[in-house]
């Protein structure tokens, strides 16, 4: 199944595939911050629909991730990892959010 996301002021738009099984929350020190619920896609699958936005990136400790938002509107929509994609559930159009199960993950000891 295809999903569709977006910031809050469209700049930065996505679509990718996955059949969304559950919703993970994160208790690290900015998934905390930013109140996100992620999925997990493979970066193949997710897809930027203008890879002109302007995005700004974060990274921090390790340096593994880089967390994306939006310049304009300040909506973190999604985080790069090294082949896979932490997309933030909570800026999905169509999704039901209420129709997964939230799984803790315990990101703040990782
Ligand atoms: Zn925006």
């Amino acid at each position: 199944m295809t999903h569709r996301g977006s910031c809050h002021c469209g700049q930065i738009a996505f679509e990718f595939e996955g059949d969304l099984k559950n919703a993970v929350s994160c208790n690290c020190s900015i998934c905390s911050r930013k109140g996100a619920l992620l999925w997990a896609a493979d970066a193949a699958q997710f897809r930027l629909l203008d890879p002109q936005a302007a995005m700004g990136a974060y990274a921090f400790n390790k340096r593994e991730l880089q967390h994306r938002f939006c310049t304009t509107c300040g909506i973190h929509t999604h985080a790069e990892g090294d082949g896979w994609i932490a997309v933030n559930l909570r800026c999905l159009e169509e999704f039901d959010l209420a129709s997964v199960e939230v799984v803790n993950f315990d990101g703040r000891s990782a």
